[in-house]
């Protein structure tokens, strides 16, 4: 009785890793739980001024749709801050969170019949969206030595039905940044081929020097027209419960998802918005500084420790906060006796063996990946991966 729509999409990867790990951890065994995409941080304070101070003011009515105008004013002043591009409120509509965004992207402008061009290893999300507005992800592999697909397999993938790519940037699973030279390749084929750029940096305030995120629209201000931004407030302000993102798109994009956010989700929660407005009012950018830090730690301590696997090439994690493991080297070997064939078979075994709870890359389009997060504290972290290793290099 449920509708074919309901065959389209499964709960995500990601969320099944995490349910994997509560589980484990309800039968009484200690995890160090490495799957999840965010940072364990207490949120800024002046975001939680703002919520204290909009909940105390008897704040509590529908918003504008697609968010408060102040709001809308101050993202976009922050839309593309190295460029200084300018930027108006009505090209920026609010969502719940980055995701939101996405959808309403994907909702209004595929058709049944579409395609849309996504490099994989691929956040999940991504492909489950695009079918469910009737259209269908077209794949390209990222070679596995850089996670970067390149322009010429781009290009071979392009047809008449192509309508869109989704580019993120710095990439969820892979840490890879793309460079100003590749976002230009890309936007020359929407171009030539007249095709939307949908630009995910939700990543965009954690990449690791020598890496430096480019904006599409500094390596390609002329593709504006067919871009639509993407970008949340869940992981630079480790604001991932409270669902506050953004799409910054040309105004007829902007006024679609208006009416279709009218329908669905009236407006994002309004306390959640003024905390934000609050974050970007009060215009301190010590937060994400010091989690940028925090994380520039992490990344070291991890590389430091993922050195000793053996047949495992260290992951680059160049932006993100993920390591994100090519397990090909390790795939025949055999945990207890029993065969690995891919990297949930990896992953099980981590969570069983090791008590380290990861993500398939299946999640991902790769059954040869692994994905561990280091949004994690430092000691947390230390003792996941020490484990990890030991547990991986035993395989043999
Ligand atoms: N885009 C990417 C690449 C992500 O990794 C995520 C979350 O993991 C999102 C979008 C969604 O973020 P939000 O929590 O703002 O909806």
């Amino acid at each position: 009785m449920l509708a074919h729509r309901t065959t389209l999409f499964a709960t995500s990867g990601t969320s099944k890793a995490r349910a994997a790990a509560k589980a484990a951890e309800a039968k009484g065994t200690e995890i160090v739980d490495l799957s999840a995409g965010e940072i364990w941080s207490p949120s800024p304070p002046a975001v939680r001024a703002g919520a204290i101070a909009a909940i105390e003011g008897g704040v509590n009515r529908y918003t504008e749709t697609v968010g408060l105008n102040a709001l809308r004013d101050a993202i976009a002043d922050i839309v593309t801050p190295q460029n200084g591009l300018s930027w108006t409120a009505d090209e920026i509509a609010v969502t719940a969170g980055a995701k939101q965004a996405l959808f309403n992207a994907a909702m209004v402008i595929l058709d049944p019949g579409d395609e849309v061009i996504i490099p994989q290893p691929y956040w999940t999300t991504f492909p489950a969206q695009v079918a469910i507005a009737g259209a269908a992800p077209v794949f390209v592999a990222a070679s596995t030595a850089n996670h970067i697909p390149r322009i010429e397999d781009i290009s071979a993938a392009v047809t008449p039905a192509t309508r869109a790519i989704i580019i993120n940037t710095p990439n969820n699973p892979t840490g890879a940044v793309y460079d100003g030279e590749w976002l230009r390749g890309v936007a020359g084929l929407a171009e030539d081929h007249d095709f939307w750029l949908v630009f995910d940096e939700c990543y965009r305030e954690f990449v690791h020097e020598p890496a430096s995120h480019t904006h599409l629209l500094d390596a390609a201000p002329e593709a504006r027209r067919r871009t639509l931004i993407v970008n949340s407030f869940s992981k630079s302000l480790a604001l991932t419960g409270w669902r506050i993102g953004y799409l910054a798109a040309p105004p007829a994009v902007i006024a679609a998802t208006k009416a279709l956010q009218s329908h669905t989700a009236s407006n994002p929660n309004v306390i959640a918005q003024h905390a934000v407005l609050a974050y970007l009012t009060a215009g301190d950018n010590g937060f994400i500084q010091e989690q940028e830090a925090r994380l520039r730690h992490n990344r070291a301590l991890g590389q430091a420790i993922l050195d000793d696997l053996r047949d495992v090439p260290l992951p680059a994690a160049q932006g993100g906060f993920y390591f994100y493991l090519d397990l090909r080297g390790i795939l025949e070997r055999k945990p207890g006796g029993g065969a690995v064939a891919d990297a949930d078979d990896i992953a099980g075994h981590l969570l069983a063996d090791a008590g380290v709870a990861t993500v398939s890359g299946s999640a991902f389009g790769d059954p040869a990946g692994l994905r561990l997060s280091y949004g994690v504290p430092a000691d947390m972290l230390e003792r996941g991966l020490t484990r990890l290793v030991r547990s991986l290099n035993r395989l043999e």
